[in-house]
């Protein structure tokens, strides 16, 4: 086994982890981030609140039409009850009559527009629940296909561990010291394969002595251009 091949060997292993750990960090961020449950419940409490305006608004609508009704019941019992006979008193009533029936027009004109907004404010909390059920819905399934994928990585991220026990006990000490340092510069890679001709980490090309050195078992070759570990 070449010098290169085992620590190839341990930058596929360490890449898997980085690849693992990078996703396990984003689905710990999807399933704390709960901004649309938010949204959506917040909108359906300020349609709640909305229907519950508008359906006190209807009741004193409708209180005002009885109170009107009453009043003009009151005075047409007086109008032509037979107890009222001065004619004076009688204009009075009788005036007094359709001033209380242009109220009740009024009023019952204001009860209908109470209906039609309590009728939409009604509307309007049925498509706010129905939203709010929707995103329910939809984040119970998106969550329970996370936390299958969290629990499969977790397992994965558990057999790479001990691959890369396995890869890293091939190593010599110096090799890996020379590994960790390349790691920590190179964005995770420390290996690159050739790829016909070139480094497959910058696609820079290789010399012919280059490409050569890199099939040695006994020494490590470096890529001119980003100083990684050649393997091929
Ligand atoms: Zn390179």
């Amino acid at each position: 086994m070449s010098r290169a091949f085992t620590l190839y060997r341990l930058q596929q292993v360490d890449t898997k982890l980085d690849q693992a750990a990078a996703r396990l960090a984003e689905i710990e961020r999807i399933l704390g981030d709960n901004q649309a449950h938010q949204a959506a419940s917040q909108a359906q409490q300020q349609a709640q609140a909305a229907l519950h305006s508008a359906h006190t608004a209807l009741r004193a609508a409708e209180e005002d039409v009885t109170a009107q009704q009453k009043r003009i019941e009151q005075n047409q019992a007086s109008l032509y009850g037979g107890s009222v006979t001065n004619p004076k008193e009688l204009q009075d009533l009788q005036m007094e009559a359709e001033s209380l029936a242009r109220r009740l027009s009024e009023l019952e004109d204001a009860q209908l527009e109470a209906m039609a907004a309590h009728e939409q404010q009604q509307a309007s909390k049925a498509a706010a629940d129905a939203a709010l059920a929707a995103v329910e819905v939809q984040l119970a399934g998106e969550h329970k296909a996370l936390f299958a994928e969290q629990a499969e990585l977790r397992e994965q991220v558990e057999r790479s561990h001990s691959e890369r026990e396995a890869a890293a006990s091939t190593v010599p000490a110096a090799d890996m010291e020379t590994y960790l340092s390349l790691r920590a510069s190179k964005a995770g890679t420390a290996v690159a394969k050739v790829q016909a001709g070139t480094c497959s980490a910058c696609g820079a090309e290789l010399s012919a002595a280059r490409a050569q050195a890199a099939r040695s078992a006994e020494e490590l070759t470096r890529c001119d251009n980003c100083k990684r570990i050649l393997y091929d």
